[in-house]
């Protein structure tokens, strides 16, 4: 029995949660959530939730302070919540390099736009923290805008902007596979169930089609070289991928994304 979706994203965790409701957002189409066992049952409903826009690259810096302004913007959006809370935080420098390290960090940060990040001495930081002794460290750097989300909240809140979304999530899937289809520029991918014997069909993957993609282009630049092929157990040209695995439609492209 086939099934087709626009989108099939695999794992209900934070990511696929959020990432999925965000493509329906977008107008994606029919988005379908599979998951081996339940919403949230990784790592996103284990975590300690903090959420800093203290990160250690620019990237890190405009995703945390995107995240943030996600997590306030929550409950207007979705009339739910994952429990964000502004607490501080405090990263504290132990060693000579760990300080040196940390003015860097703090000068990159508010190069970055975090212009509410600012270096606390020893004495500052035991003040602000009364459980912290003064000495043993050399200060840190702080700021009150950071904080942590509740997780299980998170779980339950993206869970119900999915199903108000409309995407639809199947839970206890065990066995999944995600085969690809690549022609012509065009992604796809099958998802096979051998227990259910059943299959749903997408046009859009974005890791393992991305890897096979790759592994063709090397595969063509290697169809000289049976030898290189034979030590990197790489198929000869034209055997990399079965006619079978064939993208049925297209789609526009992600907004946002390639
Ligand atoms: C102890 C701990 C503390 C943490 N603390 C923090 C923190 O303070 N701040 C922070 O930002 N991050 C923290 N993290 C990291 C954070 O939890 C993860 O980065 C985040 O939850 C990852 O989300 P995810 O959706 O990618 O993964 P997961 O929540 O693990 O979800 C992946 C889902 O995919 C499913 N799945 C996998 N393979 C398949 C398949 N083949 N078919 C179907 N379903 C499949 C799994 O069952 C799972 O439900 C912490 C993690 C841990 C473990």
């Amino acid at each position: 029995m086939a099934d087709r979706a626009d989108l099939v994203v695999i794992g209900a965790g934070t990511i696929g949660g959020w990432a999925s409701v965000f493509a329906a957002e977008d107008g994606v189409g029919r988005v379908v959530v599979l998951e081996r066992g339940l919403a949230g049952m990784g790592a996103s409903s284990r975590a300690a939730g903090v959420v800093r826009a203290q990160g250690g690259t620019p990237e890190t810096v405009a995703l945390g302070r995107w995240s943030i302004d996600f997590y306030e913007r929550q409950a207007a959006t979705y009339g739910t919540d994952s429990g964000f809370r502004e607490l501080g935080y405090l990263i504290l420098a132990v060693t000579e390099d760990d300080e040196r390290a940390g003015h860097e960090r703090v000068a990159m940060q508010q190069g970055a736009g975090l212009t509410d990040v600012r270096w606390l001495t020893a004495d500052e930081a035991a003040a602000l923290v009364g459980t912290l002794a003064p000495a043993g460290h050399r200060g840190g750097s702080y700021r009150d805008g950071d904080g942590h989300i509740d997780p299980p909240r998170n779980v339950r809140a993206y869970s119900l902007a999915m199903q108000a979304a409309h995407v639809e999530l199947r839970e206890r899937t065990a066995g999944i596979r995600p085969r690809c289809a690549l022609q012509s520029g065009q992604r796809a991918v099958r998802i096979q169930r051998p227990a259910a014997r059943g299959r749903l069909d997408a046009d859009r993957d974005r890791s393992r089609c991305d890897q096979r993609r790759h592994r063709a282009r090397v595969v063509h630049q290697l169809r000289d070289r049976p030898d290189l092929r034979r030590r990197l157990r790489l198929k000869a040209p034209g055997a990399a991928f079965p006619a079978r695995f064939m993208p049925r439609f297209r789609r526009p492209a992600l907004s946002g994304t390639k």
